[in-house]
């Protein structure tokens, strides 16, 4: 996997940062984590962000935060990274799989209301590939049942529903800075992001072994702390973040205007550009491990995100039982996603799309 690297200044603002925090002989949630997350903070739309070790472990402090565990039931996507689904499990409660709307890949919402139960406490709403996902109709949907929505945000940083970020919407966000990811790490490293106070407090205690003041502990948290050298790399990266997430959108719009093959189809795209950061270009093919060998002989790196649906994996151990998903299923069998990076050059997507272009089956 290639982390995004920047230009030379930026990587000159790295090495400072980095000196910067040796020197300081402070290596562990400290002043560079505490900028970082006000920064995070503000971008995000929220009061407060809280710097964890990684997405997944986001995704659990915060649902335990919220007080969701043992008995509970937690809604949403098979189409994910099954993080997503190991954090709920994590927490104690049981991922229930609704389906997705099959031009877009995320939760469909009429899928979702279909497996509420009593109890449904939480539904993890997957802003998948970089595009927010339906936030008001599952509002709606929430605040009729009284369940919480929390956001999985780790493909959709700065991504926008209307006028609102995405981790700003829901009780809170759960990002990941993993390297790979719009707004990487030089490792893991992860946040949560929400405008409520005791969800903040709460998850800052979760994250270090659930203490309160040193040495008492009212609640059996976790060590999952964000460390100085990551939070300072961050801080100096999000500088670049807006401009990266302006590259990807001119190279998704390049991949929408001029991708011709009738094999070939993008996912739709949104409506409001401000609202997709295209962590990834998706596209889906009826003759997808074709394409996929066509793409490799030309030299184009290609990947299938995710080959095998959440419900599907053999961890759950519900595979004879595992519910219908048709949309899912479909999805998982012809989705592929091309190259879409900000390292990327006009001549890197040009012949992206011309030897898409030549594809024939
Ligand atoms: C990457 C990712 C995660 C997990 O993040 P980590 O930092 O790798 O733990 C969770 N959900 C989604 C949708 C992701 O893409």
């Amino acid at each position: 996997m290639t982390d995004v690297v920047g230009p030379s200044s930026l990587v000159d603002a790295e090495i400072l940062a980095c000196s910067r925090v040796l020197q300081s002989g402070y290596y562990v949630l400290g002043a560079e984590v505490e900028a970082f997350e006000r920064t995070w903070a503000a971008r995000c739309g929220s009061r407060f962000a809280v710097g964890v070790g990684n997405g997944m472990d986001a995704i659990e402090i915060g649902l335990r935060s919220l007080g969701i565990g043992d008995g509970d039931e937690v809604i949403t996507t098979a189409m994910t990274a099954f993080a997503t689904v190991l954090a709920i499990l994590r927490c104690g409660a049981a991922p229930v799989f609704a389906d997705i709307s099959p031009d877009t890949a995320v939760l469909d919402p009429n899928s979702v209301e279909s497996k509420i139960t009593e109890n449904t406490k939480a539904i993890v709403l997957v802003h998948l590939y970089g595009q927010a996902g339906p936030v008001d109709s599952l509002l709606a949907l929430c605040e009729s049942r009284n369940i919480k929505l929390v956001e999985d945000c780790a493909q959709a940083h700065l991504a926008r529903f209307d006028d609102r970020p995405v981790g700003s919407i829901g009780m809170l966000g759960a990002w990941s800075f993993y390297p790979t990811k719009n707004l990487g790490a030089v490792g893991d490293a992860g946040a949560i992001t929400t405008s409520d106070s005791h969800i903040a407090s709460l998850s800052k205690q979760l994250r270090n072994y659930g203490q309160s003041n040193r040495y008492e502990h009212d609640v059996p948290g976790l060590n999952s702390r964000l460390d100085e050298l990551q939070a300072a790399i961050l801080s100096e990266r999000l500088k670049y973040l807006t401009a990266w997430t302006e590259r990807r959108r001119v190279i998704a719009r390049k991949y929408q205007d001029s991708l011709e093959s009738p094999h070939i189809s993008p996912l739709t795209a949104p409506v409001d550009p401000e609202s997709h950061v295209y962590h990834l270009f998706v596209v889906s093919s009826d003759h997808r491990l074709e394409l996929q060998a066509h793409m490799e002989r030309a030299d184009v790196q290609t990947i299938v995100h995710y080959p095998v649906p959440a419900h599907r994996q053999f961890a759950l151990g519900t595979t004879a039982g595992a519910p219908k998903l048709p949309a899912t299923e479909a999805h998982a069998a012809r989705c592929l996603s091309l190259p879409c990076h900000p390292g990327l050059s006009d001549e890197d997507v040009d012949r992206v799309i011309d030897v898409a272009n030549e594809f024939r089956p």
